[in-house]
C-alpha cells in the first residue's frame, strides 16, 4: 500500500484550503477517483485536518499511474456542475460546500501537477520502489 500526501498548499504559509472547499473537493475527487479507471486500486481519499491537502491511499499503482489518475480526476471534478453527494440525506454537513472555491483549488493543483516533469515523476517512483524494497 502507498500513501500519497497531496499538498495543495505550502504548510504553515498562512494560506489554507477553506473548510467548505476542503469538504467539496473531498466529495468531488473521491467520486471522480471511484469512477476512474484506477478505482479498484484507490483505497482511500480524504482531507488533511490541517487543510493543506489530502491523503490518497492506493495499492498496486506506480507513481506515474497515480499522477495520471489524479489529473484525470481533477479534470472530471472541474467538469462537475454540482458537488456530488451533497444533498442533505447524503452528507453530514450538506450546507458546508463551495463548488466554485473547490474548483479554484482543483485548478491550482492541476497546474502544479502539470508543472512536474516526467523526470520528477520517475524520481518519485524510484523512491517509492526503494522504500518498498527496504521496508
Ligand atoms: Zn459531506
Amino acid at each position: 500500500m502507498d500513501t500519497f500526501d497531496l499538498r495543495f498548499k505550502k504548510p504553515n504559509a498562512g494560506d489554507f484550503i477553506s473548510p467548505k472547499a476542503l469538504h467539496s473537493v473531498e466529495h468531488m475527487l473521491a467520486t471522480a477517483l471511484r469512477n476512474g479507471k484506477c478505482k479498484d486500486s484507490v483505497l482511500y481519499f480524504g482531507p488533511m485536518g490541517c487543510r493543506t491537502g489530502f491523503y490518497l491511499l492506493t495499492t498496486g499503482l506506480t507513481c506515474e499511474e497515480v499522477f495520471s489518475a489524479l489529473k484525470t480526476a481533477l479534470v472530471a471534478a472541474l467538469a462537475m456542475d454540482e458537488v456530488p453527494g451533497s444533498a442533505r440525506v447524503e452528507c453530514g454537513n450538506y450546507l458546508e460546500h463551495d463548488l466554485a472555491d473547490a474548483k479554484r483549488e482543483c485548478t491550482a493543483y492541476l497546474t502544479l501537477l502539470a508543472s512536474l516533469s516526467e523526470e520528477e515523476i520517475s524520481a518519485e517512483e524510484k523512491k517509492r520502489r526503494e522504500a518498498h524494497a527496504h521496508g
